[in-house]
C-alpha cells in the first residue's frame, strides 16, 4: 500500500546520477504480459541507462506477478535503488530520467483514488469497506434487529403516516431508526481508524438520505457520492463503483488544468502548442507541462546546446549550433523542462487541448 511517506522517501533518496521514474499500463484492456513486457523494454530503451534496464528487467522476469493494474518503478542503479509499486488502478505509460524521482503521477493518484471509505446500507444493517488505489484494504458489517412487519390490524392501520413508507408501522419507524443509528455509529467507527478521505453511500435513496442524516457533520461533509446497489454486492462491485469516482476526480482535475492553461493564455501566462512550449522550455519558464497522452511531434534539435524547434532553419537560433531533424521533440521537451523544475500532466481526453496543438505550458513569469 502506496501512503504519502513513500513518496517522501522517493524524494528523498540520496541519488547518485540520473533516477529512471517509470509508470507502465498493465490494466487487461492495455494488453497482455507479454505486450506490458514489449513495452516496458521500449521505454526502457528511450530512457538510455542501460544499468537501471538491467536491474528493472531482472525484476520483472523473475520476481514480478503482474497482477494489478498498472505499476510504478523507481531506478538509481548508481547506488542499487529499486522501488517497485503494484498497482490497483491504471495509469498512462511515462519514463522519465530526472535527478530526483518524478513522483506526481504517483501523488496524482493518490489524490484520486486515495482513502475511499464505502458504506452499503439498508434498514437493518450496513457493511463498511476501505479502499486504497484500488484495492480492497478491509471489510466489516454490522446487524441489526430484524425490520418485522407488524400487522396492526383493520381500521388502525395508518399507511403512510409521518411520511413513511406505505404500511409501514409506527413500530418499524422505530426499528429502523435505532438500526440507521447503529449503522452510522458503525461506519464512523470503521472509518475513524482508517485514512478515510472521502465516502460513499451505497442503497437506496431512502435508507441513503436516513444514513446521512445520522452521520456527524464532519463525516457528512466527507461524503463524495451515493449510489444504488444490493447489500449482498460483491467488494468488486463495490469497488467499481469507487473506482468510477476517482475516475470522475481525475477527469475533473485535468479538466480544470486545461480551463486553467487556456485562461493563462488569455493573460500571457500560458502557452499553448508546440512551437510556443518549446521557446518556453528552451527560456526554463515552465511551470507545468501539459501533454495530450501520446503526442509525438517531429522536429529539429540542436546538436550543440540542445535547443528543440518545430521550425526548420539552417542554424540553431540560439548558438548558431547544428541542426537535425528528430522524429520526436515531445518526449525530451519533456524531459528537458522536468530537469528544469517543471511538473508534468498527461491528459486523458481534452477536445479542447488537442484542437490547440496537444501540449500547454504554464510559465513561471
Ligand atoms: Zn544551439
Amino acid at each position: 500500500m502506496i501512503i504519502e511517506q513513500d513518496l517522501r522517501e522517493l524524494l528523498d533518496h540520496p541519488a547518485s546520477g540520473p533516477v529512471l521514474s517509470l509508470y507502465l499500463n498493465t490494466a487487461p484492456s492495455a494488453g497482455t504480459t507479454e505486450t506490458y513486457k514489449l513495452r516496458l523494454k521500449n521505454m526502457l530503451k528511450e530512457a538510455g541507462l542501460p544499468q537501471d534496464a538491467n536491474l528493472i528487467e531482472r525484476h520483472f522476469n523473475l520476481e514480478y506477478d503482474w497482477n494489478g493494474r498498472g505499476v510504478a518503478v523507481f531506478s538509481n542503479a548508481a547506488t542499487n535503488f529499486l522501488r517497485v509499486f503494484p498497482l490497483g488502478i491504471p495509469v498512462r505509460d511515462q519514463v522519465y530520467v530526472t535527478p530526483k524521482a518524478v513522483v506526481k503521477p504517483l501523488a496524482d493518484l493518490l489524490d484520486d483514488y486515495g482513502g475511499y471509505g464505502v458504506v452499503l446500507v439498508d434498514r437493518q444493517g450496513a457493511r463498511a469497506f476501505y479502499y486504497h488505489l484500488g484495492e480492497l484494504l478491509e471489510q466489516e458489517g454490522v446487524m441489526g434487529e430484524t425490520v418485522k412487519h407488524t400487522k396492526l390490524g383493520g381500521a388502525s392501520a395508518k399507511p403512510g403516516m409521518r411520511g413513511g413508507t406505505a404500511g409501514q408501522t409506527h413500530y418499524e419507524e422505530e426499528v429502523v431508526d435505532r438500526n440507521m443509528k447503529e449503522n452510522a455509529e458503525f461506519a464512523v467507527h470503521f472509518f475513524e481508524g482508517r485514512k478515510v478521505r472521502r465516502v460513499l453511500i451505497g442503497g437506496t435513496d431512502d435508507n441513503v438520505a436516513l444514513f446521512r442524516s445520522q452521520l456527524p457533520k464532519s463525516w457528512q461533509s466527507l461524503v463524495v457520492g451515493s449510489f444504488p446497489i444490493s447489500m449482498t454486492a460483491s467488494h468488486v462491485d463495490v469497488l467499481e463503483k469507487a473506482l468510477q469516482i476517482g475516475m470522475e476526480a481525475e477527469a475533473r482535475r485535468e479538466s480544470r488544468l486545461v480551463d486553467q492553461l487556456f485562461s493563462g493564455a488569455a493573460r500571457g501566462s500560458a502557452e499553448v502548442g508546440l512551437r510556443g512550449v518549446l521557446q518556453a522550455v528552451h527560456e526554463n519558464r515552465v511551470e507545468l507541462l501539459l501533454v495530450l497522452e501520446g503526442f509525438k511531434a517531429p522536429g529539429y534539435r540542436c546538436q550543440a546546446c540542445g535547443l528543440m524547434t518545430a521550425l526548420q532553419t539552417q542554424a540553431c537560433p540560439a548558438c548558431g549550433g547544428e541542426i537535425k531533424y528528430v522524429d520526436d521533440v515531445v518526449t525530451p521537451a519533456v524531459h528537458q523542462a522536468m530537469l528544469n523544475g517543471a511538473d508534468i500532466q498527461i491528459v486523458h481526453v481534452s477536445p479542447a487541448l488537442h484542437k490547440a496543438g496537444d501540449i500547454g505550458a504554464m510559465l513561471r513569469y
